[in-house]
């Protein structure tokens, strides 16, 4: 993507729903509080997601550390008000401020650290950047699957930035109810635009194609964390995605919700955990269904020790500049 057009897409932004359109290039922020620098909180072997991604949850036992890539970015686009990394999605941004090749660097430097995939997190918002850097990684030749991890807030136009480049679609599907997608996200649009996003990312990414130790290449998973009270739409949505896409894709069903009560003020019934009865009713359900391609999580996974430190480890630019 050239310069010119890059500007372009961030002069008058609507990259997202949201459609702001600020002129980003000219330091105006819109919802999600980005101008167009990508700002970086975090690069470093991570190790709580999915298996076929980073590969178990405890480092320790592994001769060679290695864990799954994660770039974590600052900004966002929804508003969740349960947000688990509220440091870097709220508020002023910070992080960071990297170019293309800044970020092909943290690339490679994440694969010296024998990083499965490099998986970029909360990303839509960057898409003309990233779909830069990745291309120069690709072409330089680091051989790992790149992960979209996404809350699927996107259009369909900015993903199709990525056709071709993005190897795996990790988007969240987290409400199909308007009334709790307003609520809850203060976006009422989001059940639309992500139903249209995962219909795209299945498109492009199509099945799943996993490698010898089962790490996966290529392919979609589709992520719903199970919200307190929330175990009916959990259903309706785990039958949607099994009627639409059936074992074209994989899901991943989560009970990790933490409720981060300083944020959750006129929101009481947020202010707890799942209960292992409504997580082991959800996988039921799934299995009721014949869904068999399905990460489930074993209980007592809902621990702020999942948050890592976005400290800014691993960020720096080909400069030294820190800023
Ligand atoms: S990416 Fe940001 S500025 Fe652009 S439309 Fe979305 S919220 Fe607005």
């Amino acid at each position: 993507m050239t310069g010119i057009r890059q500007k372009m897409l961030y002069s008058k932004c609507c990259l997202c729903p949201r459609r702001c359109g600020v002129d980003r290039t000219a330091g105006q922020c819109g919802f999600c509080r980005a101008d167009a620098a990508v700002r970086c909180a975090r690069a470093a072997l991570h190790y709580w997601e999915e298996p076929c991604i980073s590969a178990g949850s405890d480092p320790e036992v592994q001769e060679i550390k290695q864990g799954s890539g994660a770039v974590f970015f600052t900004g966002c686009n929804l508003g969740c008000v349960f947000c688990q990394n509220y440091g870097i999605s709220h508020g002023i941004p910070g992080g960071v401020a990297l170019g293309a090749a800044d970020l092909a660097d943290i690339f490679f430097s994440l694969k010296d650290q024998h990083a499965y995939n490099i998986n970029l997190v909360t990303p839509d918002i960057h898409i003309p950047v990233l779909a830069e850097a990745i291309a120069l990684a690709k072409e330089r030749g680091i051989g790992l699957p790149f992960i979209w991890n996404s809350s699927a807030y996107v259009t369909v136009e900015a993903l199709r930035i990525l056709d071709g480049l993005v190897d795996v679609y990790l988007p969240d599907l987290k409400f199909i109810s308007e009334r709790k997608a307003a609520r809850y996200l203060r976006a009422a649009d989001y059940p639309q635009a992500a139903r249209a996003a995962i219909a795209e990312m299945v498109r492009q990414a199509g099945r799943c194609v996993f490698d010898a130790e089962g790490m996966i290449q290529k392919g979609v998973i589709v992520r719903h964390l199970l919200m307190p009270g929330g175990l009916l739409e959990a259903k309706m949505i785990v039958k949607e995605l099994h009627e639409n896409y059936g074992d074209r894709i994989w899901l991943s069903l989560m009970n990790q919700y933490t409720p981060l009560t300083e944020h959750l003020q006129g929101y009481p019934e947020l202010q707890r955990p799942v209960t292992e009865r409504e997580y082991t009713e959800l996988i039921e359900y799934a299995l009721d269904l014949g869904i068999t391609q399905a990460y489930m999580q074993e209980g007592g996974t809902a621990k702020e020790s999942f948050i890592p430190a976005f400290d800014g480890t691993g960020v720096k630019r080909r400069d030294g500049d820190p800023e």
